[in-house]
């Protein structure tokens, strides 16, 4: 299926999940915009690289998805929205009595409020250019809970209950809006978790990936970001004309059990 002419915002772009979805999105042949609130000079050679290993346009925009003119910005800024892709996100463990106030805030404005802007600023661009993806990158934690998780939960729970709204108030458009649901994905902010749990458990690294992390993923194996990239790459097809305010699980069977 050839993207051609559309162009793909797709926030938190920069590493791990949002840059793999970029790149299938470009190898489908998606104009990108990458996004991240670094703006360093690799954040610009990543998007330069990409343009020129896929033959489109990408291009590195700057925009802090904590805050609301930003993730409008950024929007506005790109000039076109044909697919947009609500990625950015973070993550912090903590009970809920020891939760730190400012982690609760930022995780609900980068993993929840953000979708809410930039899906503002892109839809009159879809109802103008007469085509539209919405595709949000939720989780396993939208359908499901875990303990000290809480900020993340409600943001994943919260950004699937925006999903159908969105679907809702376009579902006479030809727009559609879905939420991809992965397990694990073996990104940074995995990565970023093991040694904490290596020295919590006393295990060694593949004890913690298999016996911890993958604990409720019953294939026992993480998902890739190529395959969440061939996801967001299937929902903008005509196969998925009619598939719109659902969710779509990238599991290994977490939500199954
Ligand atoms: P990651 O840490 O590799 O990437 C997060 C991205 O968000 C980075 O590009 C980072 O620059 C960006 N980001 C963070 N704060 C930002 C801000 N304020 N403004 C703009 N960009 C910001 O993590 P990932 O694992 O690739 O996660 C991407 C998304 O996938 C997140 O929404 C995460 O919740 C979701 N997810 C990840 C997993 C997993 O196992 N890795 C599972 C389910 C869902």
């Amino acid at each position: 299926m050839s993207l051609k002419g559309k162009t793909a915002i797709i926030t938190g772009s920069n590493s791990g999940i949002g840059l793999g979805v970029a790149r299938e999105l470009a190898k489908a042949g998606a104009d990108v915009v990458l996004n991240s609130f670094t703006d360093s000079d690799e954040d610009h050679k990543l998007a330069a690289d990409l343009g020129a290993e896929f033959g489109v346009t990408a291009r590195y925009i700057k925009a802090d998805m904590s805050k609301a003119t930003e993730c409008r910005a950024l929007v506005e800024q790109a000039g076109a929205c044909d697919i947009l892709v609500n990625n950015a996100g973070i993550q912090h463990v903590s009970a809920i009595e020891d939760f730190p106030i400012e982690k609760w805030d930022a995780i609900i404005a980068i993993n929840l409020s953000s979708a809410f802007h930039t899906t503002a600023a892109a839809l009159p661009m879809m109802r103008k250019a007469g085509w539209g993806r919405v595709v949000n990158i939720a989780s396993a934690h939208g359908l499901t809970a875990s303990p000290y998780k809480s900020a993340y939960v409600a943001a994943k729970h919260g950004i699937v209950g925006f999903t159908k709204v969105t679907a809702l108030e376009t579902a006479e458009d030809p727009i559609t809006a879905n939420a991809i649901c992965p397990g694990y994905v073996h990104t940074p902010l995995v990565e970023a978790q093991i040694p904490d749990t290596m020295k919590k458990y006393d295990m060694d690294r593949e004890t913690v990936i298999r016996e911890v992390i993958l604990d409720r993923q019953p294939s026992k194996q993480f998902a890739t970001v190529e395959q969440l990239g061939g996801t967001a790459v299937f929902l903008c097809s005509s196969a998925a004309e009619q598939i719109t305010g659902t969710t779509i699980s990238v599991d290994g069977g977490w939500t199954a059990l």
